[in-house]
């Protein structure tokens, strides 16, 4: 194999395919002939998005990370944060750079395989150039050094999202983005990595992220809490809460348990929820599969900005506002059901959400049912017949951008679950949601292909009843009763 020559500009032309051409020290600019058959190797740089329909420019092309190491310290006092985030990747075309996405921050120092880089900024893309092309195929691990005052950004949803500063910390929370407000990143679910995360905060302070704890250490008025997620996550996925929180651990089927309330809240009715989390996933795990994670939590913050939850990996994040009438397992029910679908099983694109929200709306009817609150028939037929007509008019199949957590997401999402279930029966419907679970485990899947399973595993045609469910603009005919 030829390594890449390098040339002027952003582009550089290798010849490939002759015996002999790797070790050859000479320039080889001959243009290929009938007689001597050779491939042209063009390093170009990754595209700034991965193309997705909705979010053209998230994510970005040309490369796929399988591991984030993010290394940030913040203090809330000041509101700045410093970081060193190192990105191991796997070229997936010949690149003279990359980008990565970066909201707000400056960023200080770049290196790739060790050699220092250069760097831009256009908007929210870091524009990394090596000093030598990344040949397709091939790992590299690039280093990038930031600091700053972290932003938030505006989401056309949830109001406000990103990096979050609170009075006694900071939250980074939010979908379809917000990773990118703390660390370089990929940011698009096609995309799924694994990630160690190290956040060092005053002494005093908790910091909570993804996954197994890794533990803490002082040093100098600091703490450093470590965090791993070692099952693939898609970015929007990840979270940093810190601040005076009070902290439940344990252990449940030989994972940790580590849960977090904040101190602000005397509310008995999080605590009480939050200690139900092993409980509601063992229910779960009785209807999709085995819990696909390697520890279990959740966090509940006080703050007005955040009026939402969301299925943050291994420990979603709740705003305190869902507890507010008392206890609420329906809630957690909700995120926890989107371990396995949303998590595990991601969507590729975001046109696909309701695969992760009809799921998740159909797990809190099955939770509902479990607990004697109503049957998941009673459930549907309340919206059935109760729905606005703004719900039919919104295909969840196909929602657009403006509607991507509308309740025909949601709730027809969850309705089309039921559907199919009637149209099935309950063996084949349960069995159905296991093999997906299964067959797509930390993957990322589509409509198409649960579409597929789901005649696959049922041996009905069910594109009629699909496409009426997913993609009519009118009440699609009752499916009749289970
Ligand atoms: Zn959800």
């Amino acid at each position: 194999m030829a390594r890449m020559r390098r040339g002027v500009g952003l582009v550089t032309v290798a010849i490939l395919g002759l015996a002999g051409c790797g070790s050859d020290p000479e320039p080889e600019r001959t243009p290929a002939t009938a007689s001597a058959p050779m491939a042209v190797r063009q390093f170009a740089p990754g595209a700034a998005g991965v193309g997705d329909a909705y979010y053209p420019n998230y994510g970005n092309g040309g490369y796929d990370v399988g591991r984030y190491t993010v290394k940030v310290r913040y203090d809330p006092a000041t509101d700045r944060l410093t970081g060193t985030t190192t990105v191991q990747a796997t070229a997936t075309t010949d690149l003279s750079a990359f980008h990565l996405d970066l909201a707000g921050l400056t960023v200080r120092k770049v290196t790739v395989d060790g050699a220092p880089a250069r760097h831009a900024r256009e908007a929210d893309e870091l524009i990394v150039t090596p000093a030598a092309g990344l040949t397709s195929g091939n790992g590299f691990t690039a280093e990038i050094s930031y600091e700053g005052k972290p932003e938030s950004l505006r989401n056309e949803v949830l109001g406000e999202s990103g990096w979050l500063h609170t009075t006694d910390g900071a939250i980074a929370l939010g979908q379809p983005e917000s990773a990118s407000t703390w660390f370089p990143v990929n940011d698009h679910p096609s995309d799924k990595a694994t990630y160690d995360v190290e956040i060092t905060v005053p002494k005093g302070l908790t910091a909570v992220s993804n996954g197994v704890p890794k533990g803490r250490s002082d040093r100098g008025g600091w703490t450093t809490w470590k965090w791993s997620e070692a099952a693939p996550m898609a970015s929007y996925l990840s979270t940093v809460v810190i601040g005076e929180y009070q902290v439940e651990t344990g252990e449940h089927k030989g994972r940790p348990v580590f849960s977090a309330v904040s101190t602000k809240l005397g509310m008995g009715a999080a605590d009480a929820s939050m200690a139900r989390t092993t409980e509601v996933a063992d229910y779960l795990e009785s209807v999709f599969g085995p819990y696909p994670f390697a520890a279990y939590g959740g966090v509940v913050v006080a703050d007005d900005r955040i009026r939402y939850a969301l299925e943050t990996q291994s420990r979603p994040v709740y705003g305190s506002g869902f507890f507010r009438g008392g206890e609420n397992t329906g809630v957690v029910a909700h995120e926890l059901a989107h371990q396995w679908f949303g998590n595990s099983v991601s969507v590729a694109r975001w046109q696909d959400i309701w695969l992760n929200e009809g799921l998740a709306t159909y797990a809190e009817w099955l939770w509902a049912e479990h607990r004697g609150n109503g049957t998941a028939q009673s459930a549907f037929d309340q919206r059935y017949a109760g729905s606005s007509s703004r719900i039919w008019q919104t295909p969840p199949g196909e929602p657009g951008r403006e509607n991507l957590f509308s309740e025909s997401v949601y709730q027809r999402g969850g309705m089309t679950v039921h559907a199919l279930r009637v149209a099935v029966g309950d063996p084949a419907f349960f069995t159905i949601l296991k093999t997906w679970a299964a067959e797509k485990r930390n993957g990322n899947a589509t409509t198409a292909e649960f579409v597929a399973l789901a005649e696959r595993v049922s041996g009905k045609q069910l594109d009629k009843l699909f496409d009426a469910w997913l993609h009519g603009t009118d009440r699609p005919p009752a499916p009749g009763r289970r």
